[in-house]
C-alpha cells in the first residue's frame, strides 16, 4: 500500500489454515482441488504437514486413524460436491469406530447453489447420518468460531466425525490482517469448556464396581479400543496386576497389556466369556464383535460392569453397574478404592487356573498347525513367519495393520501385539479397504515406529494406488499382500453354479490370478517382492523392515486356502 501503513488483508483459506494452526492442528489429510488448493499450500506453509492422496476414501480412513492414534481429530480437506461425497467413507469409519474427525470440504457459491453450480451438493444434508455436528462458514468472519467448535466437538464425548463447510465465496471473502488476529484470539477464549472437559465417574458407581469385583468368583477384565484411545493402559495393568484378574482384549485393545501376559485369556476367549460371573469392560461396547453380552457366548447370569464415556452407551445396555466417564480415570479410581483392602486370585485360584490351562492348550494345538512349512503358502505359515520377524524387531513395536476376511480373522489370532495403540483393523464396521489410509495415518502419527500391513489381496485392492503416496512421502511401511487370487480366494464355484450367458466371465470373487501388485509398487520407485517360499519370505521381511522405505511383498497363496467369509460364515 503506497502509505506502508494500511494492513494486509488475507482471504478465508489463509484465515481457516491459521485457526488450524492456533487449535494445535499438524497433519491434515487430503485431495486438493477447487476451491480448497490453496487452503492446502497456506496450511502448509504455516507448518502443517499436509498428506495428499489419490482418493478421498483412501484419506478419510487415515484421518479417522489419525483421531484415533493420537487422540486429536483427524483432517480431511476435499473439494466440493463429488470429494465430499468420497469422502462420507471416512466420516462414517470415524464415527462408526468413535474416533474424533472432522471433514472440511470446500463446497459451491452460496448465491449459485440451487442453479446447478460446479460441482454443486447440499453437502450439509448429505453428511447428516454421519456427522455429529455440522457447521457451514456462511461469512469469513465466522471462520474461527466455526473452526474451533468443530475441532472440539469432533473429540468430546464419545469421538466421532463432524463436518466444516467452507463455501467458495467465503474463501475468497478477505479481512484486514488485524481483524483476522482478533477474530481467533476472540474465538478462542470462548470455547466452549463442556466440550474440552470429560466427565467423572461419580463415587458411589465406583464403590459398586469394587464391590462386585469383590464378591465375584470368576472375574474378567474386558477392553476396547476405547480404552486403548484413553490411554488406561498402565491403569489396567496396575489393575490387572494387583488383583490377578484375567482379562481379554477386543482385536484392537490388543496391546493394551501384552498378548505375551500371563493373565492374557485371548487364547482361552470361549472359556473366559462363556464362564466369567462378573466382567468389568472397558471402553468396548456390547455389540457383534462381543455377542451382544448375551447368551449363549455369554453365561446368562453374568454381571457386566460398563465403562463408557458415552451415558447413551450405559442406557442401552442396562449393566449391573455403569460408569459414565473417561476409562483412564475410572480404571485408576477402582485401583485406588481396592488398594484400600486388596485382594489378589493368585496363580492356583480355580478361575485363573481354568484360563491359564486352556490357554496353554490352545496355544500348543496353534503351534502345532504354524510348525508346518505348508507351501503353496496357506494362510498359517507366512504368518508365523511375519509374526517372528515382528517379534524379532522388539520395541518400539511396529504398528500392524490388518485387514481381509481370512487374513485379518487367522492373523489376529497368530500375530502378537505387545504394545498399546499398535493394532488397526477393520473395526467395528468391518470396513475393507481401510490398509493403505491406515498405513499412512500410523507411519505419519508415529514416526519412530514401523508400519506393517497385512491384508488380502482385496483389501489392498480398494486403494492400491496410495502406494504412490507411500513412495512419494518414503513413509518407513512395509505392505505385505497376501495373494489368493480373489475376494475370499479364487474361483470357488461348483460346476453347476456356473451357468448362463455370462458363464465364461471371472466369477465375481476373482481377481487375475498370481496378479503382480510388487510390480505396481516398482513403477513409482518403491520397492516390490514376488514371495513364494518361506525363504523368500523371510528375506523379503529382514531386507525390508531393515530398510525402513517403503516395500510390497506379494504372497503368493493357494488360491483354495481360506474360507467364504472368513470367521463369519453363519452371517453369509
Ligand atoms: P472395540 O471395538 O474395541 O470393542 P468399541 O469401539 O466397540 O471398542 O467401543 C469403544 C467405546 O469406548 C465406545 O462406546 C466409546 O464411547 C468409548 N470411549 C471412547 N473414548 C472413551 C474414553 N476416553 N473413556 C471411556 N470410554 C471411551
Amino acid at each position: 500500500e503506497s502509505d506502508g501503513k494500511t494492513s494486509t488483508s488475507i482471504d478465508g483459506n489463509t484465515l481457516v489454515a491459521m485457526c488450524l494452526a492456533r487449535a494445535g492442528v499438524d497433519k491434515m489429510f487430503g485431495v486438493v482441488g477447487i476451491p480448497v488448493t490453496s487452503l492446502a499450500n497456506r496450511a502448509v506453509a504455516l507448518g502443517i504437514r499436509f498428506v495428499a492422496f489419490h482418493n478421498e476414501q483412501s484419506a478419510g480412513y487415515a484421518a479417522s486413524a489419525y483421531g484415533y492414534l493420537t487422540g486429536r481429530p483427524g483432517i480431511l480437506l476435499t473439494v466440493s460436491g463429488p470429494g465430499c461425497v468420497h469422502g462420507l467413507a471416512g466420516l462414517s469409519n470415524a464415527g462408526v469406530n468413535a474416533w474424533p474427525m472432522v471433514l472440511i470440504s470446500g463446497s459451491c457459491d452460496q448465491k449459485d447453489f440451487g442453479r446447478g453450480d460446479f460441482q454443486e451438493l447440499d453437502q450439509i444434508a448429505a453428511v447428516e447420518p454421519f456427522s455429529k455436528y455440522s457447521v457451514k462458514a456462511t461469512d469469513i468472519t465466522k471462520i474461527p468460531t466455526v473452526v474451533f467448535e468443530v475441532l472440539d466437538r469432533a473429540g468430546s464425548g464419545r469421538p466421532g466425525g463432524c463436518y466444516l463447510d467452507l463455501p467458495t465465496d467465503v474463501l475468497h471473502q478477505s479481512v484486514a490482517d488485524s481483524e483476522a488476529q482478533k477474530l481467533i484470539d476472540e474465538a478462542e477464549n470462548s470455547r466452549k469448556k463442556e466440550l474440552i472437559a470429560k466427565p467423572l465417574v461419580k463415587n458411589s458407581e465406583i464403590e459398586k464396581a469394587v464391590a462386585l469385583l469383590r464378591k465375584a468368583e470368576r472375574p474378567l477384565i474386558v477392553f476396547g479400543k476405547g480404552a486403548a484411545y484413553a490411554r488406561a493402559e498402565n491403569a489396567l495393568k496396575k489393575l490387572v496386576e494387583s488383583t490377578g484378574i484375567p482379562f481379554l482384549p477386543t482385536p484392537m485393545g490388543k496391546g493394551l497389556l501384552s498378548d505375551t501376559h500371563e493373565l492374557a485369556a485371548t487364547a482361552a476367549r470361549s472359556l473366559a466369556i462363556g464362564k466369567c460371573d462378573v466382567a468389568l469392560v472397558v471402553g468396548a461396547r456390547l455389540n457383534w464383535l462381543l455377542h451382544f453380552g448375551e447368551p449363549p457366548k455369554w453365561s446368562k447370569d453374568v454381571k457386566f460392569i460398563l465403562v463408557d464415556i458415552d451415558k447413551d452407551e450405559i442406557e442401552l445396555r442396562k449393566p449391573s453397574v455403569g460408569l459414565v466417564g473417561d476409562a483412564k480415570d475410572a480404571v485408576e479410581r477402582i485401583y485406588e478404592e481396592i488398594k484400600d483392602e486388596p485382594f489378589c486370585l493368585g496363580k492356583s485360584h480355580p478361575w485363573v487356573e481354568a484360563i491359564a490351562k486352556k490357554v496353554k492348550e490352545n496355544v500348543s494345538k496353534m503351534e502345532v498347525q504354524l510348525a508346518k512349512d505348508v507351501v503353496p503358502f496357506n494362510y498359517m505359515t507366512p504368518l508365523r513367519i511375519i509374526r517372528d520377524a515382528i517379534l524379532g524387531l522388539g520395541s518400539p513395536a511396529p504398528i500392524l495393520v490388518s485387514e481381509g476376511a481370512n487374513t485379518m480373522d487367522v492373523g489376529r489370532a497368530v500375530l502378537v501385539q505387545t504394545e498399546p495403540r499398535t493394532r488397526l483393523d477393520a473395526g467395528t464396521w468391518g470396513t475393507m479397504g481401510v490398509g493403505l489410509g491406515y498405513c499412512i495415518a500410523a507411519a505419519v502419527a508415529s514416526p519412530d515406529r514401523l508400519v506393517v500391513a497385512v491384508e488380502g489381496d482385496s483389501g489392498f485392492g480398494f486403494s492400491a494406488m496410495e502406494v504412490e503416496t507411500l513412495v512419494r512421502y518414503q513413509l518407513p511401511v512395509v505392505v505385505i499382500v497376501f495373494n489368493n487370487g480373489g475376494v475370499y480366494g479364487g474361483d470357488r464355484r461348483s460346476p453347476e453354479e456356473i451357468t448362463g450367458p455370462h458363464k465364461d466371465d471371472p466369477a465375481p470373487a476373482s481377481f487375475v490370478p498370481g496378479a503382480g501388485y510388487h510390480v505396481l509398487t516398482e513403477a513409482f520407485g518403491g520397492k516390490g517382492y514376488l514371495v513364494q517360499t518361506p525363504d523368500e519370505l523371510r528375506s523379503a521381511l529382514a531386507e525390508s523392515f531393515s530398510a525402513r522405505k517403503p516395500a510390497v511383498l506379494n504372497v503368493i497363496l493357494d488360491p483354495y486356502a481360506g474360507s467364504e467369509s472368513g470367521r463369519l460364515q453363519h452371517k453369509n
